[in-house]
């Protein structure tokens, strides 16, 4: 088992600035989606961790709480994640980027 990034919706939502998409240092792992706020009533959207890409650096904690001082991050044990998003699909576009799509939040665990 090991440490990964879980982002709490209700405290993100709240802010929604998206920076720790910018920082990550690894693509297409922190997605942010319109619906995951708005769904739970927030004007907002949330930023959310494609976990099997995760690498477990906590740069993205450090981010929200020193740059956004929002504290939505924290590092869980994989296996302690209620819900968890995974990497459905990856498309490498001949003249455009990388396309990665996460599958709707699925329960992992218990
Ligand atoms: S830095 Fe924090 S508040 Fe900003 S989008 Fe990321 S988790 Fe949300
Ligand atoms: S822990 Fe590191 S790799 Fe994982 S989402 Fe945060 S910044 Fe990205």
């Amino acid at each position: 088992m090991y440490l990964v990034a879980d982002i709490n919706v209700e405290i993100c939502a709240a802010k929604s600035c998206k920076l720790c998409t910018q920082y990550c240092p690894e693509a297409n792992t922190i997605q942010y989606s319109e619906d995951m706020g708005k769904e739970k009533g927030f004007k907002y959207g949330s930023a959310y961790v494609a976990v099997d890409r995760c690498k477990g650096c906590a740069q993205c904690v450090w981010v929200c709480d020193n740059m956004a001082k929002n504290n939505a991050i924290k590092m869980i044990m994989i296996d302690q994640l209620p819900l968890a998003a995974v990497t459905d699909n990856i498309r490498y576009e001949e003249k455009s980027t990388v396309v990665a799509l996460s599958n709707p939040m699925i329960v992992i665990g218990n």
